[in-house]
């Protein structure tokens, strides 16, 4: 993915996507002190911009260290370097580290870098073949406890557990696996949130040790704007079967419909099909008020 025509914004500056390198000695990849972002522009807008702006700077914060640009500076520098490689539905790519200035533990003066990849993403799916859902297996690892880990942050270390878990569920024939938590509750994908439908009722488990991920924030929000009681609360594995859809939310998965978790298998109904439709309602860049 290095090999590519483009440019990335990287320190305040743009350079050519091929030398956007690190050093060998990057504290971020010996120590994991590296945060990032996950985001879409849609129609040449960065849907929820600051929400993940924030986010960053949050999660950074949590990792002990201050990512030198405001809120303001990192959402210009999106739109910059999505109009620069001219886009217009593309992910984006904000990652923050610490540098290679001292080599330990301890690297309170190391530089703190901040790069901003975007590329062509278009949002276009078939909604017939969407709906047909996609398979879930279950993962070994679980979500630490946030005594544990900085489990709120969107730090790259967490997603060791992830990147493990999704390669067994691949070689195991599934989309993808869900987490469960350090207390043997229902948590997340490996880098989506999971909800589940019954009698008409939203559930989905109460994210205190795991990303609140801004897309479930939104189809909470969506659903409640349906009227839908939304259920946000500890979910046993037990429970599973007793569900009749589910689907999983994340800025690159938006609302995917879930066919199968392990042994229990949803028929993706209409409450699923009402919120993908809002989301996707909801995302389109919206026209300024005059
Ligand atoms: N959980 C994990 C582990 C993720 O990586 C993501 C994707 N960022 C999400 C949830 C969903 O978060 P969001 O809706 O903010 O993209």
């Amino acid at each position: 993915f290095d090999q590519r025509d483009g440019w990335i914004w990287y320190d305040g500056q743009f350079v050519p996507w091929r030398d956007a390198q690190v050093h060998v000695l990057t504290h971020g990849l010996h120590y994991g002190s590296s945060v990032f972002e996950g985001e879409r522009a849609y129609g040449g807008v960065v849907f929820k911009s600051r929400e993940h702006s924030e986010r960053l700077k949050k999660s950074g914060q949590i990792l002990d260290f201050e990512i030198p640009f405001t809120v303001a500076e990192i959402d210009a520098a999106k739109l910059a370097v999505i109009e620069k490689n001219g886009l217009k539905d593309a992910y984006l790519r904000p990652v923050a580290w610490r540098g290679s200035e001292m080599m330990g533990v301890a690297a309170q003066h190391n530089k703190i870098h901040l790069a901003i990849a975007t590329w062509e993403w278009p949002s276009y799916f078939d909604p017939a073949q969407k709906m047909k859902g996609i398979r879930l297996d279950m993962a070994d690892y679980r979500r630490p406890d946030p005594a544990t880990a900085p489990s709120t942050a969107k730090a790259a270390g967490l997603y060791m557990i992830c990147t493990i878990s999704k390669h067994r569920a691949e070689r195991r024939g599934y989309a993808d696996a869900l987490m469960l938590d350090w207390q043997g509750r229902v948590a997340e994908c490996t880098g989506a949130n999971v909800f589940f439908i019954r009698d008409g009722v939203v559930h989905t488990p109460t994210a205190d040790c795991f990303l609140d991920g801004i897309t479930r924030q939104t189809v909470i929000e969506l659903a409640k704007r349906r009227g839908f009681e939304v259920a946000e609360r500890r979910i046993m594995p037990d429970e599973l079967g007793s569900f009749t859809e589910c689907f999983i939310t994340g800025t690159a998965a938006e609302v995917t419909p879930v066919s199968e978790v392990g042994a229990h298998t949803y028929v993706p109904g209409e409450m699923t099909k009402i919120l993908m439709d809002d989301y996707s309602a909801e995302v389109l860049p919206k026209a300024k008020a005059a």
